[in-house]
């Protein structure tokens, strides 16, 4: 069975009376890379603090790796959204003295770290104050300090904040490596593409609540529209179950009403119509998002 590495159970989290989390459940399971989404405001940190044992939560219950939030800090590793690390240390200071403090002897933190800013392209800068850093090489620095005492379970709270396109790949490569080696990966982001790119399943909160949880594919699959993509260089003729066709250069998407794709397929097959592409359909998962979440205003 796989293991729950996350389980968090009707969580409710208030502040002065105001419900940030309400009634909020869902589990991480071991080896996955899981996204934790929702507009602004919506709740994602404070449920990521009350895993990380910075609250307590109001109701419900949180178990992280099988125990209560705050018992196996080694095994964790934190990304958190508030950036901030000592300016005046350098940098592999840094690194060196937060795996110790995870329970990693010197000698075996040293060459770890370095071994780090080499992969995140910052070796050169080892001997350097911190806050001589970018911006964006301090996140690259902050990312490689939640991971340097070697955790199973990640929690990253937007990990590509700041980076430029080279890093954000470098830092894709680095989150799928990490999930390669067994690790479990909690992702919180905006950045929807990158979700699409590295997800399993996904939980979207709004107002606390969750709105849509499960697998990322099978949660595609479901707002999909019924529709297929059809590049051929012929002009198309009306088609026996095809609604609506719209044409971009020679791209058609054709809604389908009461037939399946496979059957679209067979009568394209069947009329000698050359197929150069032929996909179903599928939503962004922006758009999605967005409906979902505008979904919960009307309502
Ligand atoms: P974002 O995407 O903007 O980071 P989020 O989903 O992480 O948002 P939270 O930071 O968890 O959202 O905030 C959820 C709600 O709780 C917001 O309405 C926020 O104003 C409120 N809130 C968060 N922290 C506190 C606090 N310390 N005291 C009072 N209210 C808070």
């Amino acid at each position: 069975m796989t293991q729950k590495m996350l389980e968090v159970h009707n969580l409710v989290k208030r502040y002065n009376g105001f419900t940030a989390v309400d009634a909020l459940s869902f589990e991480v399971y071991e080896g996955e890379i899981f996204g934790l989404l929702g507009p602004n405001g919506a709740g994602k940190t404070t449920a990521i603090r009350t895993v990380m044992d910075i609250f307590r939560p109001d109701e419900g219950r949180v178990e992280v790796l099988g125990q209560p939030p705050g018992t196996d800090r080694e095994r964790i590793g934190y990304l958190p959204e508030e950036r901030g690390l000592y300016r005046d240390l350098r940098v592999l200071e840094v690194l060196v003295y937060l795996a110790e403090l995870k329970g990693i002897p010197r000698p075996v933190a040293r060459p770890r770290a370095l071994a780090w800013l080499e992969r995140v392209e910052l070796v050169d800068w080892a001997d350097r104050r911190v806050k001589d850093l970018s911006r964006g090489m301090q996140q690259k620095l902050q990312f490689v300090a939640s991971l340097v005492h070697d955790p199973e379970l990640l929690i990253l709270d937007e990990p590509f904040l700041g980076l430029d396109p080279i890093n954000v790949e470098l830092g894709k490569g680095l989150i799928r490596e990490l999930q390669g080696e067994g690790k479990t990966v909690v992702l919180s982001t905006h950045q929807m593409n990158l979700v699409e790119a590295l997800c399993d399943r996904i939980l979207l909160i709004n107002h606390g609540r969750a709105v849509l949880y499960g697998p990322l594919d099978e949660i595609k699959r479901r707002h999909a529209p019924h529709a297929v993509r059809l590049r051929t260089p012929t002009a198309l003729d009306v088609l026996p179950g095809v609604a609506r066709m719209e044409r971009r250069d020679d791209t058609f998407t054709l809604t389908l009403e009461g037939i399946t794709p496979q059957e679209l397929l067979q009568t394209l097959v069947e009329r000698n119509i050359p197929v150069e592409a032929f996909e179903v359909a599928t939503v962004p998962l922006e758009e999605i998002f967005i409906a979902v979440v505008r979904e919960g205003k009307d309502a």
